[in-house]
């Protein structure tokens, strides 16, 4: 259900699950104001990487730099 819902479509699907890119995935900050992959997960999987722990203004230039044509 998330990979249709993801504005960056960060979202694949890998060899055995469902996969975020890290470097996509600006946490739906531009979108919405919530994850809306967590939203629409019927089984709560998803969970934030502790190895990619980014503050707001960060995930807000990601998002500046990826929709900025
Ligand atoms: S948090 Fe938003 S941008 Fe990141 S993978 Fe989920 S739906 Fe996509």
């Amino acid at each position: 259900m998330c990979d249709p819902e993801c504005p960056n479509e960060a979202i694949t699907f890998g060899a055995e699950i469902y996969e975020i890119d890290p470097d996509l995935c600006t946490e739906c900050v531009g979108f919405y104001e919530k994850p809306t992959c967590i939203e629409v997960c019927p089984i709560n999987c998803i969970i934030v990487d502790p190895n990619h722990i980014e503050s707001e203004e960060q995930l807000l230039d990601k998002f500046a730099e990826m929709h900025s044509t």
